[in-house]
């Protein structure tokens, strides 16, 4: 029976419910874990479904053997036939992860992913882990069955249970309801992209150190803004690499601005959907530079922009806005990315990206500008 479906049936309440199976010579690790803290707690409530298989049930001969001798010598590999008879035996529409130091990494864009798959209501599906043992799984076995093969580290394990349960864990804190606050779950590391603050509890003072002041003051803008620093900081010091995938407008201090040089006569249409643009991406302001002609500021304003006759009133009209001079890139491509976004963060500085159509590049203005910002705010 499934941990989880004993009291309560969990696709009958909730929709969103991860069912994994957990296929394993060693089902009785497995006791403490789904019996225990929050992973215990949302197995018992059914937020979180879990079959455990013991492999052994397959097992060839009196001894219930799952393994043999590695061809060409070397030590044990597990079978199979119990492997793919213990995968027969799974319910439903199964996606096989076989934890494995030569697999994928587990990151939490792979986490969110699995996430989506173990939920599908509609579908009978689950996520079925094979726990590796010995020098692991048949090859066949995993050409054949296998989906995706995950990597906890760059480190050897002497099986997959461990692997299987972390990642069962990570799942199952994305399962609304599972953490108490949801809010706890996104203000972790990596899920906007940057690496968490640092948290501290009582005493205010331990072994001589205090905590930083401002987290006694109870005001929570201040606090909010400490640590969107902190979080900033640590990620620039600790894995500055996350950044390259990070979408920054959350951790930004001040606006992104973009500043479009329109050719003559472009129609309100056009400058229209520059702005749909700006908006999806939360741009803070679409400034279009119209020259003196009365005709292009009367469209671009219709259009919703703010519009200035020069390059330096807009920049002028950012700095008073934001009380500090913005930082200028052009809108041409390719860039180096990551470094641009660690002097946005870094210096705490509105930023302006100026677009013309004429900068001797292929690709057209409101192209450029859909780039600019998803390199820069959007996240993959
Ligand atoms: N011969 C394998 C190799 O060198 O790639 C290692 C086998 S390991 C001793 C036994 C099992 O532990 C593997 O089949 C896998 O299921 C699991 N395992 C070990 N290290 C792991 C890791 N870093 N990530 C995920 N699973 C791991």
């Amino acid at each position: 029976m499934a941990f989880g479906e004993s009291e309560v049936s969990a696709s009958s309440v909730i929709p969103l419910s991860p069912r994994f199976s957990v296929i394993t010579a060693l089902p009785d690790m497995f006791a403490g874990f789904l019996k225990t803290g929050v992973v215990g707690r949302a197995v018992e409530t059914g937020l979180v479904s879990v079959d455990i298989v013991n492999l052994h049930d397959f097992g060839r001969g009196r001894y219930r053997q799952v393994d043999d001798y590695s061809f060409g010598s070397g030590g044990m590999v597990l079978m199979p036939e119990p492997l793919d008879e213990a995968l027969a035996s799974c319910d439903g529409d199964a996606f096989v992860v076989y934890p494995s130091p030569q697999g994928a990494p587990l990151t939490q864009d792979l986490v969110e992913s699995l996430f989506s798959r173990a939920s599908r209501a509609s579908q009978a599906s689950r996520i079925v882990i094979v726990c590796g043992r010995y020098e692991g799984a048949d090859e066949r076995f995993i050409e054949r069955r296998g989906d995706l093969e995950v990597t906890v580290g760059d480190c050897v394990l002497t099986g997959g249970e461990i692997p299987a349960m972390a990642i069962v864990d990570a799942v199952a804190r994305l399962v609304p309801g599972v953490v108490g606050k949801t809010s706890a779950v996104e203000d972790d590391s990596f899920y906007h992209g940057m690496l968490d603050h640092p948290h501290y509890t009582r005493p205010a003072d331990w072994d001589g150190i205090g905590v930083p002041p401002v987290l006694l003051s109870g005001n929570a803008a201040e606090i909010n803004d400490w640590r969107r620093r902190a979080a900033v900081a640590r990620t620039i010091a600790r894995r500055p690499d996350l950044l390259a995938r990070c979408g920054i407008g959350g951790y930004m201090k001040c606006g992104l601005y973009a500043i479009v040089t329109p050719e003559r006569d472009t129609p309100e249409r056009v400058v229209r959907e520059w702005m749909r643009i700006c908006s999806e991406y939360g741009v803070e302001r679409l400034i279009a530079i119209a020259g003196e002609d009365g005709e292009d500021r009367e469209r671009w304003t219709k259009a919703g922009t703010k519009v200035f006759s020069l390059l330096t009133h807009a920049l002028l009209w950012i700095a008073r806005r934001e009380k500090t001079e913005p930082l200028v890139f052009d809108g041409r491509l390719p860039r180096h990315w990551p470094d641009m976004k660690r002097t946005v963060l870094e210096q705490e500085r509105p930023v302006a990206f100026c677009f013309a159509e004429d900068e001797g590049v292929p690709l057209p203005l409101g192209a450029r500008l859909a780039v600019v910002l998803d390199r820069f705010l959007g996240t993959r």
